[in-house]
């Protein structure tokens, strides 16, 4: 089935420049910023600029380029929240709702990233 996208998701708004939102970084295909309610003392949300509903549409549909963009943006984000895994015990969680069972609430791809706290041991 295609993929269906909504290109009046919050997050296609924000990538629109029509709502604000509190940026962290920036690449050629990806844009992070802090979740509006965040869960941990740091919560970053990554996401491609481009059309993509969830996970499996990005890995099927993303050029070679988006992706590693995306994925180095990622680390990036982490290197730059200074959450980086060491032996001061730092660390972080991604996170990427998909669907209805994930209770995916906006249907932009994005990644959570978690971090600032112990995090707990994963809830499924
Ligand atoms: P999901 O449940 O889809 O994985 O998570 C969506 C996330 O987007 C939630 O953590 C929610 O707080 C966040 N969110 C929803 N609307 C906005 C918004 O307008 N701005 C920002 N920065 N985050 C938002």
């Amino acid at each position: 089935m295609p993929y269906a996208y909504d290109t009046n998701n919050i997050f296609a708004r924000i990538l629109r420049g029509e709502i604000p939102c509190n940026k962290v970084h920036e690449t050629p295909h990806s844009l992070a910023f802090r979740d509006i309610n965040p869960q941990a003392p740091a919560h970053v949300l990554v996401i491609p600029k481009g059309a993509y509903v969830c996970f499996d549409h990005f890995a099927a549909e993303a050029t070679e380029a988006e992706i590693v963009d995306f994925t180095r943006a990622v680390g990036q984000v982490c290197a730059m929240l200074g959450v980086t895994p060491g032996a001061d015990g730092a660390g972080y969680r991604l996170l990427a709702n998909s669907g209805g069972d994930a209770h995916q609430e906006v249907p932009h791809l994005h990644i959570h990233i978690f971090a600032g706290r112990p995090l707990g041991p994963m809830l499924a």
